[in-house]
């Protein structure tokens, strides 16, 4: 029984490896279908390797006031730019 779970978890080990990427399903029906020829599996695993993660999103906090520095640029949420000190207008 221990075999039988150990070599299942082997066979699944390209959707186990994909299990939060974008392509999981696709990559799930290669490994599901082909999984048994070993190429299939192969290519399976390597589809689920080089797929790039979750798309990160970055979020640039904006200062409340949203008012920028005219001299450097940098948010300055004050009468005064604290990158560069600059007054502003
Ligand atoms: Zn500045």
């Amino acid at each position: 029984m221990l075999t039988f779970a150990a070599l299942l978890f082997l066979y699944f080990l390209p959707t186990i490896v994909a299990h939060n990427k974008a392509s999981f399903v696709p990559i799930f029906l290669v490994n599901f279908f082909l999984g048994w020829t070993v190429v299939g599996w192969i290519a399976a695993l390597m589809w689920a390797l080089v797929e790039p993660g979750p798309a990160r999103v970055l979020v640039q906090p904006v200062p409340a006031a949203g008012r920028f520095c005219c001299g450097c640029g940098a948010p300055a949420p004050s009468a005064w730019c604290s990158n560069c000190g600059r007054r502003l207008a």
